[in-house]
């Protein structure tokens, strides 16, 4: 059991919430306004595999499921790497355990350029550590990577994806995920809960679904919710 790139991200903003998503996924809560934003997120995921043209999606599910089967999908990826595929949409990539699946590899001369789709209309911090976890990850796949954009949400529909350069913001973070990644993966194995005291990481910079847990039963507007 390594690290994916939700584990880091959620890891990072508190390692409790990550203890628990090992140990005690059932506390959670998601709210429904939240399933929605992260349903749309997906749908406009799956409109960007196209932005540039043909390409090749590497989900593979395990049979009779919809659970992504990371190791045919890792697999996959290599042998379109391998064929010089153009666009490569949902790439994976293992490392020691470590996981991620980019959104978008699009070919160029020298390697890839990474992409990764924000259903969101400007640059966030968050997001550019996200890319910097997949960046980290490819990288010591040994693929030749070169820039890394993230695609954001125009108002415009008819031309709804706008491209930001991050590789500036991005490099700079590849020791920051390796000091991090290790350290992740020990807490996450660890027996014992995390007694982690809540806080400003309790709603920033995604509010916590095991709010209700840590709080009493408290919601993040001060509701209380029967656990
Ligand atoms: S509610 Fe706060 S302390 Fe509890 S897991 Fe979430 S972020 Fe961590």
């Amino acid at each position: 059991m390594g690290i994916t790139k939700t584990d880091f991200m959620r890891g990072m903003q508190c390692p409790k919430m990550l203890w628990l998503d090992k140990h005690r996924p059932k506390l959670k809560v998601i709210p429904p306004e939240i399933q929605e934003r992260l349903d749309a997120g997906n749908a406009f995921g799956d409109r960007a595999m196209g932005m540039f043209g043909p390409y090749e999606e590497m989900t593979v599910f395990r049979p009779g499921t919809t659970v992504p089967d990371k190791a045919a999908m890792v697999r996959r990826t290599q042998e379109h790497l391998e064929a010089g595929t153009p666009v490569i949409c949902e790439a994976a990539f293992m490392d020691y355990n470590n996981y991620c699946a980019a959104d978008i590899l699009r070919r160029t001369d020298r390697g890839y350029d990474l992409y990764e789709v924000k259903n969101a209309p400007e640059v966030r911090p968050q997001f550019v550590r996200d890319a910097a976890f997949q960046y980290y990850i490819i990288r010591r796949c040994h693929v030749k990577l070169g820039r890394v954009f993230l695609v954001l949400h125009n108002e415009d529909e008819s031309d709804p994806f706008r491209t930001v350069d991050i590789t500036a913001e991005v490099r700079p973070l590849y020791k920051w995920i390796n000091d991090n990644i290790w350290e992740l993966n020990r807490l996450q194995k660890q027996r014992e809960e995390l007694m982690t005291k809540p806080g400003a990481q309790c709603t920033e910079p995604y509010a916590c679904w095991y709010y209700a847990y840590c709080h009493g039963g408290q919601e993040p507007g001060g509701e209380t919710r029967t656990l």
